[in-house]
């Protein structure tokens, strides 16, 4: 089952003059079944157009999309190149795209290359957040030139290996909605059923069904980023996939200290995609996908808003119970309790009075002492105002007696939710600039600290601690 000439342009990769390996990552490579010194040896060939990968037939894909708001009629694959699919050891199939290959027919005013700062920076939290169990895009390898970038300042481009089951976006949809094109939009939503949600073909209405398994996959994904402080920065829904997975990595940022009102990407004036906001993007995101699939929906137009409206109420449900579950877990509870609601609100609130930073705090809170309330726990060192975390403290330790909750066992669970690293701005930013001086070493570095986040690593200890203050520089844009 394949998509036909409606959906994509071919495209040959441009090639890059003497392209280098900087990174290949050797899990993805492994899953692959590929040797990683014959990957190595073969790979600048392929990014400097000496050779085409066997096997490929390499496209952009088309695509539209709402970007802050606005729709645009047309984007699609601007530097990404799809050379096609392969198996992995297990039978499973994978896209493989080029990111950063050259201009392609959907590139408008861009260059169709990316620059070494953001193919590390996707790379790398492509790989941190698999490591935290959140659906996404993978990423393979990265190839370096010293040819030359113009952004803001000049940089030197490299193409990223990136690989997913699909890379189809809400945009994908919404192009052939708006063009009024039917028949393609079918084509897609049939496409996407038997490759992608044959679990549900058998359903009286599977569009429907699959639209619907798309809201909840949404509302999961999204409950994952909040509960572990990610920002995406350009929640736009041609950045959205339609399987549920995080995809295409920007000026994304992890929290430091607490700050629901966080924008980690410069060029968002409005603060469309702070932080707090990424639960409510998401179900407008899911409202434009919807408007999309109407036709496929139902013939009778009425008929096809209810049944897209009842789907998309699920949206909310879903969110805040995936929510507040992944809540008590970091917190260590086990029952349902009421008032949970109002011990999370009052703990993030003080620790957003307090700037507390986030990950260190729930990683230390593990330590928490049920018998002195807390007085011991090294968590409450991240709170300036110490007095505001033993409040609380005396709260949650009335919670976890009723419960009767073991200090060791609560411990040993909290850690497996609450990860020790995540991959701070200040961190990748470092593996740049290293990387700018021609030393790869770190990227490969945190590649293998991150794909294990929930674990002590007492040799990687300075990798857990607090962003260095010139981390409040570091300035992320959508400029990549
Ligand atoms: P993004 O915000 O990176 O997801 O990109 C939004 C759109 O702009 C997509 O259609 C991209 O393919 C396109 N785009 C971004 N950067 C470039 C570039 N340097 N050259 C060509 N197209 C680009
Ligand atoms: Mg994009």
């Amino acid at each position: 089952c394949s998509l036909g000439e409606a959906f994509y342009c071919r495209v040959s990769p441009e090639p890059l003059p003497d392209p280098y390996l900087i990174s290949m990552n050797p899990v993805t490579a492994g899953m692959l079944g590929l040797d990683t010194q014959v990957f190595a040896s073969q790979l600048p060939d392929w990014i400097s157009g000496n050779r085409v990968p066997p096997g490929a037939d390499p496209v952009a894909m088309l695509y539209a999309g709402h970007q802050f708001g606005h729709f645009v009629p047309q984007l699609g694959d601007g530097r990404a190149i799809l050379l096609g699919e392969v198996k992995d050891t297990e039978g499973r199939l994978w896209e493989l795209q080029l990111k950063g290959a050259g201009v392609t027919p959907y590139s408008r005013s861009g260059d169709g290359r990316a620059v070494l700062r953001s193919t590390i920076r996707e790379y790398l939290c492509s790989e941190a957040m698999h490591g935290l169990g959140i659906p996404t895009t993978r990423a393979l390898c990265i190839t370096g030139s010293d040819e030359e970038v113009y952004r803001e300042q000049i940089e030197t481009a490299a193409v990223l290996v990136r690989m997913a089951p699909s890379h189809v976006r809400f945009g994908s949809f919404e192009v052939f909605y708006h063009r009024n094109q039917h028949d393609a939009l079918q084509e897609l939503a049939d496409y996407m059923l038997t490759r992608h949600f044959p679990h549900l073909a058998d359903q009286a209405q599977p569009y429907l069904a699959m639209f619907s398994e798309v809201v909840l996959r949404t509302a999961s994904l999204i409950s994952q980023w909040q509960l572990v402080g990610f920002a995406h920065g350009v929640m736009n829904t041609d950045n959205m996939s339609l399987l549920g997975l995080t995809l295409d990595y920007g000026p994304y940022g992890f929290l430091d200290s607490y700050d629901p009102d966080f924008v980690c990407n410069h060029s968002d004036h409005e603060g469309r995609y702070a932080f707090s906001r990424q639960p409510v993007i998401g179900h407008w995101n899911l409202t434009c996908l919807a408007q999309a699939m109407l036709p496929l929906f139902s013939g009778d137009p009425d008929a096809a808003v209810e049944m897209a409206q009842a789907r998309l109420d699920t949206y909310e449900p879903a969110f805040v119970q995936a929510y507040a579950d992944g809540m008590r877990a970091k917190l260590g509870l086990k029952e349902k309790h009421r008032k949970d609601h109002a011990l999370v609100t009052d703990l993030l609130q003080k620790m957003q009075v307090s700037q507390v930073d986030y990950t260190r705090f729930f990683r230390a809170l593990a330590d928490f002492r049920m018998q002195d309330a807390g007085r011991s726990c090294v968590a409450a060192d991240e709170f300036v105002d110490r007095d505001a975390f033993h409040a609380w403290g005396r709260i949650y330790a009335a919670r976890l007696t009723q419960e009767n909750s073991q200090d060791e066992a609560r411990a040993r669970a909290m850690r497996w939710v609450n990860p020790k690293y995540i991959l701070r701005n200040s961190l990748a930013q470092q593996a740049i600039e290293k990387a700018e001086n021609k030393d790869f070493s770190e990227i490969d570095r945190l590649l293998q600290l991150l794909s294990r986040p929930f674990d002590e690593q007492p040799e990687n200890e300075e990798y857990a601690a607090l962003p260095p203050d010139w981390a409040e520089k570091i300035s992320v844009s959508c400029s990549s």
